[in-house]
């Protein structure tokens, strides 16, 4: 079985025997393309490319037949194609924030918040329906020059099978898709300014195509009968590639940004609109948050505040990251008063202000450089834990909490999750886990596994942490400073951003 995840900084395509141990993995890398501010696109010809060269490597290392092959891929990516199925614009990714007019005004102007409710995806440049509605209305010749608005794992599965269909996951993260029929919704359509045969066919995650192009048998090195499963998208697939897919099991996940998810049996949406509803199958759902500050506020510190931290790691033959976690780790939890706030990149979840900023909060005379370091790893996890306070209004408290993502591979880090969650952490074996999460799909779909829940056996557990009482102390104290700051200081970001924006156009 071949899981593939078509990621935004690469395609990655891994083999796994049946019992799902992972056998070999090939990725295939490729740039995101930010020319100007707010831009952030890909080169969909360049996908595709990197998605066929990764399953022709790991097939070529394997004598054995392919059961199928499954698909997990980014959320939210928008492709214009004209009559001919020629891109007319390039990927437009989750990254962009060009449309962010167009969302305040949906917000505002267009029932946003009803059309929340019923597609899932909170109202943000990221959704399609906001790129769409801003695309209609700021670029009027090339819009109307389309013939379909797609994905790129529509774009994908229509160069190999000349079918444009959409899974119910990817649909439902688009802003326009009704979670309850699973079908378009009109209103949101008629918001973005498009018909539903402008869109591709909505069909079930565990949908298989087969009858791939002759001119890709060869390039693959597959027949054409081999079942490509269209799969679900990667958020998703995580969460089951983690073993997160009981209820009351949240995922939390820490890579360069981050997120929180758990598995409901039934769409949920938030009364706030502070979390998002995807689909993984019809009956199961993974609701959660997006934050946009996750492990890269770590890596600025690293570039820019930590020199001298990064020659001594170099002379001690150690990664940089293990320094700086060792230095903050001799301080006391709750770093003696001080809280960081890590919104440097605006903020998704639980905020939803792309105007919010970073801040220190409480510096005294006794804080020291570690200080501010143990503070920055703990902002970005308490800005998580506030994250989940909104999920526990929909799910109640977790029994349990999955970590991932390159923050666990420190020890500190992990126990700080405990404490800061107050809650059992366990973080299990599996790396490419949305690519594990693909193929337990697969072979869900294809009746060789009767329930998502046999992932367990998959997974593995490799560090299990336990909530330590002193910290958790500490931190139940600091987490309402933490949480009632960012509202006081709601109209100041609007100012301070305004004046980085004119700063930086001079
Ligand atoms: P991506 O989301 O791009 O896949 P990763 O999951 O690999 O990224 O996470 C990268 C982040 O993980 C880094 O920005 C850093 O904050 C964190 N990280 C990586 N290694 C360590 C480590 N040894 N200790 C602490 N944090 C780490």
């Amino acid at each position: 079985m071949i899981g593939v995840d078509i990621g935004t900084t690469s395609t990655k395509a891994v083999l796994f025997n049946e019992k799902g141990e992972a056998v070999c993995r090939h990725g295939v890398e490729y740039p995101l393309h930010t020319p100007a501010p707010g831009t952030a696109e890909q080169d969909p010809e360049e996908i595709f490319r990197a998605v066929i060269k990764a399953i022709k490597e790991v097939t070529l290392q394997t004598k054995e037949k392919i059961s199928f092959v499954s698909f997990s891929s980014a959320m939210h990516s928008l492709i214009l194609v004209d009559e001919n199925d020629q891109p007319l614009t390039q990927s437009i990714t989750w990254a962009d924030n060009r449309s962010a007019d167009w969302a305040v005004k949906i917000k505002k102007e267009h029932n946003g918040m009803e059309i929340y409710r019923r597609t899932g995806t909170p109202i943000h440049p990221m959704s399609p329906l906001v790129k769409l509605a801003w695309l209609n209305a700021e670029h009027n010749e090339l819009f109307r020059k389309a013939k379909k608005f797609i994905s790129i794992k529509e774009f994908i599965f229509h160069r190999l099978f000349g079918e444009y269909v959409v899974d119910y996951s990817i649909a439902s993260a688009t802003g326009m898709f009704n979670l309850e029929n699973l079908d378009w919704d009109e209103e949101a359509l008629k918001v973005a300014g498009v018909t539903g045969n402008q869109l591709s066919k909505p069909v079930s995650t565990t949908e298989s195509l087969t009858e791939l192009k002759t001119e890709y048998t060869e390039m693959l090195g597959l027949p054409a009968e081999t079942p490509f499963i269209i799969g679900a998208s990667d958020g998703v697939l995580s969460n089951l590639g983690v073993n997160a897919i009981e209820p009351g099991v949240v995922a939390v996940t820490i890579g360069t940004s981050g997120a929180i998810r758990a598995v409901t049996d039934r769409p949920v949406t938030d009364p706030k609109g502070r979390i998002f509803c995807y689909a993984l199958t019809d009956k199961h759902w993974v609701i959660g948050g997006p934050v946009n500050n996750g492990g890269m506020i770590f890596r600025w510190v690293r570039d820019e505040l930590a020199s001298a931290e990064v020659e001594v790691a170099k002379r001690l033959g150690k990664d940089p990251y293990e320094v700086l976690t060792d230095i903050a780790d001799k301080v006391e939890p709750g770093s003696e008063g001080l809280i960081f706030h890590p919104y440097m990149a605006g903020e998704r979840a639980p905020l939803w202000n792309a105007k919010a900023r970073g801040s220190f909060f409480g510096l005294g005379m006794h804080h020291k450089k570690e200080h501010m370091i143990r503070a920055v790893l703990e902002g970005i996890v308490m800005n998580l834990y506030s994250v989940l306070l909104a999920l526990e209004e929909m799910i109640g408290s977790p029994t349990r909490v999955q970590a991932t993502g390159g923050f666990a591979r420190s020890e500190l880090w992990r126990q700080m999750l405990a404490d800061i969650f107050d809650q059992e952490v366990e973080v299990p074996e599996s790396f490419e886990s949305s690519c594990l999460g693909a193929i337990v799909l697969g072979m869900y779909g294809q009746g060789t596994l009767d329930s998502l829940e046999e992932v367990k056996t998959m997974v593995g557990s490799v560090h299990s942490h336990q909530p330590d009482e002193k910290a958790t102390e500490a931190y139940r104290r600091l987490m309402p400073i933490f949480i009632r700051l960012p509202r006081l200081l709601e109209s100041e970001y609007d100012v301070i951003s305004a004046y980085q924006e004119e700063r930086s156009r001079l």
